[in-house]
């Protein structure tokens, strides 16, 4: 077992089962696995994709070396499987751009070392073909992060929810895993929105998140006035004009009033 790639092996089989159930499995599916390790959830989707007449491909990707071995040992035969040995967070904007097979909807499924989670969401909400579908399992207070709303609005919320809908599936407890990790974990699911925006629009919105929630205990207008080169009157005043408080913390604003607030500052 190898600590420092986050392998905590899932040995819950109701939960594997729940876990693929959730990948809305079609005939036709292009599926990428972050972190196969020894294959307790590629083994259920594969079976799963062999009931589908015509799945069309089914990525590994997996750092450890003597794991990627294994797994090509085990799945090798069967041509609709590739096996990448290497870092999901290096390979996979790589894989997509590249990819001619990948040109409508994929799926990505991954119980994923846990320390990947927020550099694995970046590299996600930078791809240009983004999944239609994402199940990750990941640590149970990221996730609760991940779907806050307000009153408890916060960065990682705002980065996500801009480009997916995410949903709590079910949580796990430590000994569900082999060995068990020190916290407890959730699978979540992302759904891309497909929203067409400008490059323009999607950067404005990311410096501007930024910007609100770089001291969440601060005032909404004390983040604006520290992160916008603009005299604090016109901010107040635009605030006002979206009928926000000034004076609230960033943790209450809603997805749709940051979206507004950029159509009156430009960041
Ligand atoms: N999917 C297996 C399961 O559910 O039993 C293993 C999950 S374990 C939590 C995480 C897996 O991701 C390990 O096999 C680990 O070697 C692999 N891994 C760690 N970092 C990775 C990375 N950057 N890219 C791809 N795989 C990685």
């Amino acid at each position: 077992m190898n600590k420092r790639l986050g392998q905590h092996f899932l040995i819950n089989e109701t939960a594997i089962k729940k876990i693929i159930a959730a990948m809305d499995l079609e005939s036709g599916d292009i599926v990428i696995e972050i972190g196969p390790g020894k294959g307790a959830l590629t083994d259920e989707l594969i079976n799963q994709l062999t009931g589908k007449t015509g799945y069309k491909k089914l990525i590994l990707i997996e750092k450890d070396r003597d794991l990627a071995v294994n797994l090509y040992k085990k799945y090798s035969q069967n041509k609709k499987i590739e096996i990448i040995s290497g870092d999901v967070l290096k390979d996979l904007p790589t894989l997509i751009h590249n990819s001619s097979f990948i040109i409508q909807n994929y799926k990505i499924i991954g119980n994923i070392p846990y320390y990947i989670t927020g550099k694995l969401l970046r590299i996600l909400s930078e791809l240009e073909k983004k999944p239609g579908l994402t199940a990750l399992m990941i640590q149970k207070e990221v996730a609760e992060r991940i779907i806050a709303t307000p009153p408890k609005m916060n960065l990682l919320a705002a980065a996500v929810q801009f480009w997916a809908n995410p949903k709590i599936l079910f949580t796990l407890k430590p000994n569900d895993f082999d060995p068990p990790p020190e916290v407890n974990s959730a699978v979540i699911t992302l759904t891309t929105n497909n929203q067409q925006l400008t490059t323009e629009f999607t950067e404005n919105y990311y410096k501007l998140i930024h910007i609100i929630f770089k001291q969440p205990r601060k005032t909404l207008i004390n983040n604006l006035k520290s992160g916008l080169n603009l005299p604090k009157n016109t901010i107040e005043n635009s605030l006002k004009l979206l009928k926000i408080d000034p004076n609230s913390r960033p943790q209450n604003l809603s997805l749709e009033q940051i979206k507004t607030l950029i159509t009156i500052i430009q960041p």
